[in-house]
């Protein structure tokens, strides 16, 4: 299985970080030992000083694509959930900079905690479902898929021109504003609505 994950997907987002808004989707991949999973703690990396988490809805592929229309990209997910793309902003800034690729700022092993899923059918609107982030009981980071610069619909159809779609592949689909670091002992817990979905520990 693959990780696809999308950045500068809404605009608030962009501009914290100095970025364009961008007119075509920016995406970069994660591996599968990026995944943890089952609320196992995240421990923090020693080549990172800064580890930021940006919190994102999570779509799972469900069937074989590749050149999918965007009529009909909402056959190919089926269940949606939520994850943090942990990222090393100290290395990302400096693979910028370089003009590198973001790989060991975003892939590194663990970088991707992954909750539970719903299925899709529980959702009247994919294109808006709420979420948010708690860190230590207190509300850090919100979101909503209707502030998404690229759809649900969009990311797939897009994606799917230059990678062929299994079962089983996730697409992070970007972070909304408000990201900032993680310390140790901090314990994450990530909510699509007002379900729990993804509840850890920063060690
Ligand atoms: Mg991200």
């Amino acid at each position: 299985m693959k990780i696809l994950c999308i950045g500068r997907n809404y605009v608030e987002h962009a501009k914290e970080l100095s970025n364009p808004v961008p007119e075509k989707p920016v995406f970069f991949s994660k591996t599968d030992a990026s995944l943890l999973k089952n609320g196992k703690p995240f421990f923090l990396p020693d080549f990172s000083n800064e580890i930021h988490f940006e919190t994102e809805l999570v779509l799972k592929i469900s069937k074989l694509g590749k050149h999918i229309d965007e009529k009909y990209a909402d056959r190919y997910y089926d269940e949606i959930g939520i994850g943090i793309d942990f990222t090393a902003r100290d290395l990302q800034r400096e693979c910028k900079a370089k003009g590198l690729p973001w790989e060991i700022a975003k892939a590194f092993d663990n970088s991707a905690p992954l909750g539970k899923f719903l299925p899709k059918e529980k959702f009247a609107d994919v294109n808006n479902i709420g979420f948010h982030l708690d860190i230590n009981g207190k509300l850090t980071q919100e979101g909503n898929s209707r502030d998404l610069i690229f759809s649900f619909n969009r990311l797939i159809s897009y994606l799917s021109i230059f990678f062929t779609l299994k079962t089983g592949d996730l697409i992070f689909t970007g972070t909304p504003a408000g990201v900032g670091p993680v310390k140790k002992n901090d314990r994450l817990q990530a909510y699509i609505e007002n379900e729990l979905l993804l509840d850890f520990m920063v060690k």
